[in-house]
């Protein structure tokens, strides 16, 4: 459901007309190779569009009116070739809405030892034309990624790529409502927030559905529809015994109509998130477990109990991750294993973990639940998958909202669980697990988070830099003791802006 290719990134090539006719030809020339190569380069997801050689204030101005006015465009690159006196941008940088990347590279790899001339020097003259022009970012306070480094180079392109994900990430929250269906969680803090502030922040559009909504479309899915489901969720995942017929086999079919009649109300709405709660499912058999899980595997975002931030955040982390390997889920912290030197947290949530982060296929399993008074809802069991992952989470400060992120590493789980039925991943957080739930907690974090295995911080930082959010990072660097430092400061930087 998501595709990147329907975004374009502008790349524009800063100059000025003093050079004369023949320079500016070489200067537009050499943009045009670039664009070519970055076009044709699979791992940049989106189309790049090559502008004219901005050389005037009007034609800059023009230009970021331009790009604002155009729903597709979901990011600018710019590059000075030559020196492009930074006056000439103000007016177009004033008007801007889009994110910036600032790409600081040289046409040319090596120094030309043998034939330097000044001519050479007036035509490449990156290194001091792209401090001029991050003068006036930084004059302007305005947010912007900056990537030095050569244009061919792998690690260029791979950070390009990055940010441009995370551009696309923007761009689709704005035209992806979430749907919530019910209110959140009763006396829970963490899930609340400025949904006003959220649409003017991160253009995300946040409303309430009355879950009869969805019983109605429920109400209407036919056996056949959900029989023919259940035949996709055989050949999908493994199934327990008991499921092939009976009691068993209709819970199934149950949460397969939950899944049709959630994905009618989704798309007609033209959502990219949803929630639910426990608390307010009438007229609904289960809660919606296994439906959920298949949503957020297609790339719809979800947030348990109401939490409809960490909906549209798993729904942006869907975006970024398009075609990535690895997975990104709903996550919850559930319990520690304290033991000496194998300290780990494990995560879940009662039903609802994406499967797209399993080590192997999972399993549908019915089980009760000893929360909601609802029957028992059928639900995929799996292990995460070993490696590197992110935990994300946004929460509300009242006067801002602050991401908090934090490294951890995903490890095999070697003990079979057998009385606990729900998708689970264990990892030992950075720098090790008590510093960081001390750091996280010092935080704010919530108990809810986003779990990826398929993007890194970069994806993340560079989400929350073009959102002009506060974002922590809790890595292997992190000591508690100056992270409480680093919240305080901050308290000062973000409130000045807010
Ligand atoms: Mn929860």
């Amino acid at each position: 459901m998501i595709d990147l290719k329907k975004f374009e990134f502008w790349f524009v090539v800063g100059s000025q007309d003093l050079y004369g006719e023949e320079t500016l030809k070489q200067v537009a020339e050499h943009g045009r190779i670039m664009a070519q190569e970055f076009a044709n380069d699979p791992i940049l997801p989106a189309k790049i569009v090559l502008k004219p050689v901005a050389i005037s204030p009007a034609a800059i101005r023009i230009l970021f009116e331009e790009a604002a006015a155009c729903p597709s465009c979901a990011g600018i690159i710019t590059w000075m070739h030559t020196f492009s006196p930074s006056k000439m941008w103000i007016q177009g940088l004033a008007a801007n809405k889009k994110p910036i990347l600032h790409l600081h590279t040289q046409f040319n790899r090596d120094i030309p030892w043998q034939t330097i001339d000044m001519d050479f020097m007036n035509l490449n003259q990156s290194a001091h034309g792209d401090r001029e022009h991050g003068y006036i970012y930084a004059r302007m306070r305005l947010p912007r990624k900056v990537i030095a480094g050569f244009w061919q180079d792998s690690q260029v392109r791979r950070r390009m790529a990055v940010w441009m994900r995370a551009a696309c990430a923007r761009a689709d929250g704005i035209i992806s409502p979430v749907v919530r269906l019910g209110d959140n969680m009763r006396e829970v803090a963490v899930t609340e927030g400025d949904k006003v502030e959220a649409q003017i922040k991160f253009g995300w559009q946040v409303n309430t559905w009355g879950v009869g909504d969805l019983v109605a479309l429920y109400n209407e899915v036919s056996d056949a529809a959900a029989e023919t489901l259940v035949t996709q969720y055989e050949a999908d995942y493994e199934f327990a015994p008991e499921l092939k017929s009976g009691n068993g086999r209709k819970a199934v079919l149950e949460q397969a109509k939950i899944e049709i009649a959630l994905k009618k109300l989704l798309d007609s709405e033209g959502a990219g998130a949803f929630t639910t709660t426990f608390q307010d499912l009438h007229g609904l058999p289960q809660l919606p477990g296994l439906a959920a899980q298949r949503l957020m595997e297609q790339g719809y975002g979800f947030g348990a109990e109401g939490d409809w931030k960490q909906s549209m955040l798993l729904h942006a982390s869907k975006v970024m991750a398009q075609g990535l390997p690895g997975g990104v889920s709903f996550m919850e912290d559930y319990t520690y294993n304290m033991e000496n030197g194998n300290e780990a947290a494990l995560g879940a949530h009662m039903l609802e973990v994406c499967p797209s982060i399993a080590a192997k296929k999972p399993r549908v399993e019915v089980h009760p639940l000893g929360i909601g008074g609802k029957a028992p809802p059928a639900r995929l069991v799996f292990d995460a998958a070993p490696g590197p992952a992110v935990l994300a989470t946004l929460i509300d400060l009242g006067d801002r909202f602050r991401m908090i992120l934090n490294e951890v590493e995903a490890i095999k789980i070697e003990h079979a669980m057998p009385k606990l039925p729900v998708a689970r991943a264990l990892w030992k957080p950075a720098p090790n697990l008590y510093d960081a739930a001390e750091s996280w907690i010092l935080a704010g974090g919530t108990h809810h988070s986003v779990y990826a295995s398929a993007l890194t911080t970069e994806y993340f930082r560079d989400w929350a830099e073009m959102m002009e959010v506060e974002c922590v990072l809790i890595n292997n660097d992190t000591k508690p003791v100056q992270f409480l430092d680093e919240l305080r400061q901050n308290e000062a930087y973000w409130s000045r802006r807010s």
